[in-house]
């Protein structure tokens, strides 16, 4: 019997099997006919102490049963509040904007950043952009990214941007078309995402060029929007890769992570001076946007539940420990593999010989690992492990053992 179900980034007509998940646990994703397969990608970036920590399922559980849903448009509820309470003070910016997604965290950022030229009387459009950049799937969010086989027939939709040079070395290519855009092109943001560009190819750079590209946006007054919806929580071995640079952006986009990776929520916390802009008697210069299940109650409950267990558990110290761990195994393969690199928990290299995201070994690299119960999903032929932190150095081993099997 065939599936109705339509999947994302999945070309149908190859007939691959489509494993089903019955149930996941810490590490380990169990199938309905019984294989136990290796979670190495954080069910693809957002799961970061494990699947189902007890804290944060009993908080879904036990929200569930007293506010499932409610109109955030002139209402609120205490899970909202208390996250946005605490995310103040963790992140260092004063205002939080609930949305449900990534890209609709990005989309938000990108409005706000109009919006506080559009209410100033001085109209600013266009977004400064690294090449290589991904920011989501929705419309908006494509016209910030990378243009490429992904997103080519839709270009003529996309909105044009400023691309500056991915960041590499001492980043002095991208830093002077910064500048130059600064000084020429009157800028409404730059948009970036801190220190690894993820789906673009897990292209890292150094925090001296990210606290650089800050310094040349305040000396402009051109506004920098972080996008830390991948290195949020802990990836690049901070909390925020931000924190590496010893920067704070005027606007930051968090999801992913923000719930444990167990529910869709994002966040987009912003500036006093974003927030100033749009606050006034006047209400057409109110922020016109929202999501039907804009700061969905659960979603936050399950938010909440995730910043005690970072409050309450070692969280830091596992988040160093594993990337202690994926070093030394990093260091095993280095000499079989191009470009080894590692930032925080996240190792990533090239197996083939730069054949981009097309190329045929993707799909075969994708099956040996399905085919061997390890769920790893290379970008062309970029390998790249993620895992969540709870993963044991037994199944850290297997993982890279069958990596191992496709080398040489
Ligand atoms: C995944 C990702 C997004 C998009 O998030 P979705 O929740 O998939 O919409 C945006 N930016 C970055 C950096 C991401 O890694």
């Amino acid at each position: 019997m065939t599936s109705p179900v339509w999947h994302p980034f999945t070309q149908h007509g190859l007939d691959e099997p489509i494993p089903v998940v019955a149930s996941a646990k810490g590490t380990i994703l169990t199938t309905k006919d019984g294989r136990r397969i290796i979670d190495a990608i954080s069910s693809w970036w957002v799961t970061t102490h494990g699947h189902a920590h007890p804290r944060i399922t009993a908080a879904i559980a036990e929200q569930a049963t007293q506010l499932d849903q409610i109109i955030f448009a002139g209402w609120t509820h205490e899970p909202a509040e208390q996250l946005a309470r605490e995310l103040v003070a963790m992140m260092g910016l004063p205002h939080v904007f609930y949305s449900d997604s990534g890209s609709t965290a990005v989309e938000v950022a990108v409005k706000m950043a109009l919006g506080f030229w559009a209410n100033q009387g001085q109209p600013r459009h266009r977004i400064l952009v690294l090449d290589h950049g991904y920011h989501g799937d929705t419309i908006g969010a494509m016209s910030v990214g990378a243009r490429g086989v992904f997103n080519q027939q839709y270009q003529p939709l996309l909105f044009d941007v400023g691309t500056l040079p991915c960041p590499s070395g001492d980043g002095q290519p991208t830093l002077d078309a910064l500048d130059h855009a600064c000084r020429h092109d009157a800028p409404a943001a730059l948009l970036v995402e801190p220190l690894v560009l993820g789906a673009g190819g897990m292209h890292f750079y150094a925090p001296a060029i990210l606290a650089e590209m800050r310094r040349i946006c305040d000396r402009h007054g051109v506004p920098m929007i972080a996008d830390e919806v991948m290195t949020g929580w802990g990836r690049t071995g901070t909390l925020l890769a931000c924190e590496q640079a010893g920067i704070v952006p005027d606007l930051l986009c968090l999801s992913k992570g923000i719930t444990g990776g167990s529910l869709p929520l994002a966040v987009t916390m912003a500036s006093s001076a974003m927030f100033e802009a749009h606050r006034s008697p006047d209400r057409a210069r109110m922020f016109f946007h929202s999501s039907s299940y804009t700061a969905n109650p659960i979603a936050c409950a399950a938010a909440v539940a995730n910043l005690a267990v970072w409050r309450d558990e070692p969280v830091r110290d596992r988040i160093a420990d594993l990337a202690r761990r994926q070093g030394e195994r990093l260091a095993r393969i280095a000499d079989r593999v191009h470009n080894p690199r590692q930032l925080g928990t996240i190792t990533a290299f090239e197996v083939g010989a730069g054949e981009g995201y097309m190329s045929d070994l993707a799909p075969r690299l994708l099956a040996h690992f399905r085919d061997r119960d390890v769920l790893l999903r290379p970008l062309g032929d970029t390998v790249y492990v993620m895992p969540p932190y709870c993963i044991t150095d037994a199944e850290l081993d297997r993982v890279y053992a069958v990596i191992e099997e496709v080398l040489g």
